[in-house]
Protein backbone atom coordinates (compact mmCIF):
# COMPACT_ATOMS: atom_id res chain seq x y z
CA UNK A 1 0.00 0.00 0.00
CA UNK A 2 1.27 3.34 -0.93
CA UNK A 3 0.76 6.41 1.56
CA UNK A 4 -1.33 8.15 -0.63
CA UNK A 5 -3.43 4.68 -0.33
CA UNK A 6 -3.08 4.92 3.20
CA UNK A 7 -4.30 8.48 3.39
CA UNK A 8 -7.35 7.20 1.48
CA UNK A 9 -8.78 4.93 3.68
CA UNK A 10 -7.95 7.03 6.70
CA UNK A 11 -10.15 9.77 4.82
CA UNK A 12 -13.10 6.67 4.20
CA UNK A 13 -12.63 6.03 7.86
CA UNK A 14 -12.61 9.38 9.35
CA UNK A 15 -16.09 9.83 6.97
CA UNK A 16 -17.71 6.53 7.86
CA UNK A 17 -17.14 8.01 12.19
CA UNK A 18 -18.54 11.13 10.99
CA UNK A 19 -21.85 9.29 9.90
CA UNK A 20 -21.86 6.92 12.51
CA UNK A 21 -21.46 9.78 15.15
CA UNK A 22 -24.93 12.01 13.17
CA UNK A 23 -26.71 9.34 12.88
CA UNK A 24 -26.99 8.03 15.97
CA UNK A 25 -27.63 11.23 17.60
CA UNK A 26 -30.61 11.57 15.07
CA UNK A 27 -34.04 10.71 14.97
CA UNK A 28 -34.75 9.15 10.90
CA UNK A 29 -38.12 9.95 10.46
CA UNK A 30 -38.11 13.33 11.41
CA UNK A 31 -34.07 14.60 10.95
CA UNK A 32 -33.89 16.36 13.95
CA UNK A 33 -31.67 15.94 16.85
CA UNK A 34 -32.79 12.45 19.20
CA UNK A 35 -33.32 12.18 23.11
CA UNK A 36 -30.22 11.28 24.21
CA UNK A 37 -28.36 14.06 22.04
CA UNK A 38 -30.73 17.21 23.53
CA UNK A 39 -29.95 15.41 27.03
CA UNK A 40 -26.17 15.92 26.37
CA UNK A 41 -26.77 19.54 25.16
CA UNK A 42 -29.25 20.69 27.70
CA UNK A 43 -25.99 19.15 30.26
CA UNK A 44 -23.59 21.17 28.77
CA UNK A 45 -25.75 24.16 28.70
CA UNK A 46 -26.17 23.98 32.52
CA UNK A 47 -22.18 24.48 33.24
CA UNK A 48 -22.91 27.69 31.14
CA UNK A 49 -25.62 29.72 32.02
CA UNK A 50 -24.42 32.43 34.51
CA UNK A 51 -26.13 35.06 36.37
CA UNK A 52 -29.30 35.29 35.80
CA UNK A 53 -29.79 33.95 32.71
CA UNK A 54 -32.18 31.90 31.69
CA UNK A 55 -33.63 29.13 28.77
CA UNK A 56 -36.39 27.58 28.71
CA UNK A 57 -37.61 24.32 27.42
CA UNK A 58 -41.45 23.31 26.03
CA UNK A 59 -42.19 19.50 26.37
CA UNK A 60 -44.44 19.21 23.45
CA UNK A 61 -47.11 16.38 22.47
CA UNK A 62 -49.38 16.49 19.23
CA UNK A 63 -52.94 16.20 20.68
CA UNK A 64 -55.40 13.53 19.83
CA UNK A 65 -52.51 12.07 17.69
CA UNK A 66 -53.75 7.99 18.32
CA UNK A 67 -57.15 9.76 16.28
CA UNK A 68 -54.85 10.86 13.18
CA UNK A 69 -52.95 7.37 13.04
CA UNK A 70 -56.60 5.26 13.58
CA UNK A 71 -58.72 7.55 11.02
CA UNK A 72 -55.63 8.02 8.57
CA UNK A 73 -53.40 5.16 8.97
CA UNK A 74 -49.72 5.04 10.59
CA UNK A 75 -48.24 6.70 7.36
CA UNK A 76 -50.40 9.69 7.11
CA UNK A 77 -49.47 9.97 11.42
CA UNK A 78 -45.75 9.67 9.98
CA UNK A 79 -46.27 12.44 7.84
CA UNK A 80 -48.16 14.38 10.49
CA UNK A 81 -44.73 14.17 12.68
CA UNK A 82 -42.41 15.28 9.42
CA UNK A 83 -44.69 18.35 8.98
CA UNK A 84 -44.91 19.19 13.14
CA UNK A 85 -41.18 19.37 12.68
CA UNK A 86 -41.39 21.33 9.43
CA UNK A 87 -43.65 23.98 10.29
CA UNK A 88 -41.87 24.02 14.11
CA UNK A 89 -38.21 24.74 12.87
CA UNK A 90 -39.45 27.35 9.87
CA UNK A 91 -40.61 29.30 13.28
CA UNK A 92 -37.60 29.08 15.43
CA UNK A 93 -34.00 30.55 15.02
CA UNK A 94 -30.57 28.67 14.85
CA UNK A 95 -29.72 29.08 18.16
CA UNK A 96 -33.06 27.34 19.10
CA UNK A 97 -33.29 23.53 19.08
CA UNK A 98 -35.89 20.81 18.76
CA UNK A 99 -35.89 17.48 19.44
CA UNK A 100 -38.13 14.45 19.49
CA UNK A 101 -38.36 12.68 22.37
CA UNK A 102 -40.04 9.66 21.40
CA UNK A 103 -43.45 8.79 19.63
CA UNK A 104 -45.72 12.14 19.33
CA UNK A 105 -43.21 14.10 21.88
CA UNK A 106 -40.76 16.52 21.11
CA UNK A 107 -38.86 18.86 23.37
CA UNK A 108 -38.05 22.46 22.39
CA UNK A 109 -35.26 24.67 23.80
CA UNK A 110 -35.82 28.18 22.88
CA UNK A 111 -32.94 30.32 23.80
CA UNK A 112 -34.44 33.60 24.54
CA UNK A 113 -33.62 34.53 28.11
CA UNK A 114 -36.85 37.13 27.91
CA UNK A 115 -39.40 34.36 29.41
CA UNK A 116 -42.08 36.74 27.92
CA UNK A 117 -40.92 36.62 24.90
CA UNK A 118 -40.68 33.04 24.60
CA UNK A 119 -43.96 32.77 26.14
CA UNK A 120 -45.20 33.94 22.99
CA UNK A 121 -43.09 32.56 21.09
CA UNK A 122 -44.28 29.19 22.06
CA UNK A 123 -48.64 30.49 21.73
CA UNK A 124 -46.97 31.11 17.53
CA UNK A 125 -45.96 27.92 17.35
CA UNK A 126 -49.24 26.09 18.30
CA UNK A 127 -50.91 29.14 15.90
CA UNK A 128 -48.76 28.35 13.27
CA UNK A 129 -48.98 24.70 13.45
CA UNK A 130 -52.99 25.01 13.28
CA UNK A 131 -52.66 27.77 10.33
CA UNK A 132 -50.41 25.35 8.11
CA UNK A 133 -52.68 22.17 7.47
CA UNK A 134 -51.16 19.29 6.05
CA UNK A 135 -51.95 18.47 2.67
CA UNK A 136 -53.09 14.59 2.59
CA UNK A 137 -52.81 12.05 0.35
CA UNK A 138 -56.38 12.20 -0.37
CA UNK A 139 -56.99 15.96 -0.70
CA UNK A 140 -57.99 16.74 2.65
CA UNK A 141 -56.09 19.20 4.91
CA UNK A 142 -55.54 18.01 8.91
CA UNK A 143 -54.92 21.18 11.31
CA UNK A 144 -52.68 19.55 13.96
CA UNK A 145 -52.85 20.90 17.70
CA UNK A 146 -50.08 20.25 20.34
CA UNK A 147 -50.08 21.02 23.78
CA UNK A 148 -46.83 22.69 25.66
CA UNK A 149 -45.30 22.53 28.71
CA UNK A 150 -43.11 24.97 29.36
CA UNK A 151 -40.56 25.78 32.30
CA UNK A 152 -37.13 27.82 32.74
CA UNK A 153 -33.70 26.28 33.13
CA UNK A 154 -31.82 28.05 36.11
CA UNK A 155 -27.97 28.62 36.93
CA UNK A 156 -26.77 25.05 37.87
CA UNK A 157 -30.06 23.65 36.95
CA UNK A 158 -31.25 19.89 37.80
CA UNK A 159 -31.95 18.35 33.79
CA UNK A 160 -34.14 15.25 35.48
CA UNK A 161 -36.07 18.32 38.11
CA UNK A 162 -36.70 20.53 35.18
CA UNK A 163 -38.16 17.78 32.43
CA UNK A 164 -40.03 16.53 35.20
CA UNK A 165 -41.55 19.82 35.77
CA UNK A 166 -42.48 20.69 32.16
CA UNK A 167 -43.79 17.16 31.95
CA UNK A 168 -46.13 18.47 34.68
CA UNK A 169 -47.21 21.77 32.96
CA UNK A 170 -47.64 19.27 29.46
CA UNK A 171 -50.19 17.21 31.86
CA UNK A 172 -51.81 20.63 32.95
CA UNK A 173 -51.96 22.18 29.27
CA UNK A 174 -53.49 19.01 28.01
CA UNK A 175 -56.33 18.36 31.26
CA UNK A 176 -57.26 22.26 30.58
CA UNK A 177 -58.07 21.09 27.02
CA UNK A 178 -54.91 20.86 25.04
CA UNK A 179 -53.53 23.23 22.42
CA UNK A 180 -52.34 25.55 25.18
CA UNK A 181 -49.15 26.52 26.85
CA UNK A 182 -48.85 25.58 30.70
CA UNK A 183 -46.01 27.55 32.31
CA UNK A 184 -44.12 26.97 35.82
CA UNK A 185 -40.91 29.33 36.75
P1 LIG B 1 -53.17 13.15 23.72
O1 LIG B 1 -54.08 14.10 23.03
O2 LIG B 1 -53.50 12.98 25.17
O3 LIG B 1 -51.73 13.45 23.53
O4 LIG B 1 -53.44 11.72 23.07
P2 LIG B 1 -52.68 11.07 21.87
O5 LIG B 1 -53.66 10.24 21.13
O6 LIG B 1 -51.89 12.04 21.07
O7 LIG B 1 -51.56 10.29 22.67
P3 LIG B 1 -51.16 8.81 22.86
O8 LIG B 1 -49.91 8.88 23.66
O9 LIG B 1 -52.28 7.98 23.38
O10 LIG B 1 -50.81 8.30 21.41
C1 LIG B 1 -49.63 8.56 20.79
C2 LIG B 1 -49.62 7.65 19.60
O11 LIG B 1 -48.48 7.92 18.80
C3 LIG B 1 -49.54 6.17 19.96
C4 LIG B 1 -48.49 5.61 19.00
O12 LIG B 1 -48.98 4.52 18.29
C5 LIG B 1 -48.23 6.74 18.05
N1 LIG B 1 -46.86 6.79 17.56
C6 LIG B 1 -45.71 6.76 18.27
N2 LIG B 1 -44.64 6.87 17.45
C7 LIG B 1 -45.13 6.96 16.18
C8 LIG B 1 -44.53 7.07 14.89
O13 LIG B 1 -43.30 7.13 14.72
N3 LIG B 1 -45.35 7.15 13.81
C9 LIG B 1 -46.72 7.08 13.95
N4 LIG B 1 -47.46 7.18 12.85
N5 LIG B 1 -47.31 6.96 15.14
C10 LIG B 1 -46.54 6.89 16.25
MG1 LIG C 1 -50.27 13.05 21.98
Amino acid sequence: MTSSDVQHVIGELQSTIEQLKASSNTDSLTGIINRKCMESKLRSLSSRLINDKTITIAMIDIDKFKEINDQHGHQVGDLCLQHFVKVINQNIRVEDSLSRWGGDEFLLMLNDPDVESAKKTYQRLIDSLYEAPIQLPNGAQLHLKASFGVTQFHENFHLQDSIKKADKMLYKAKSQGGQQVAFAM
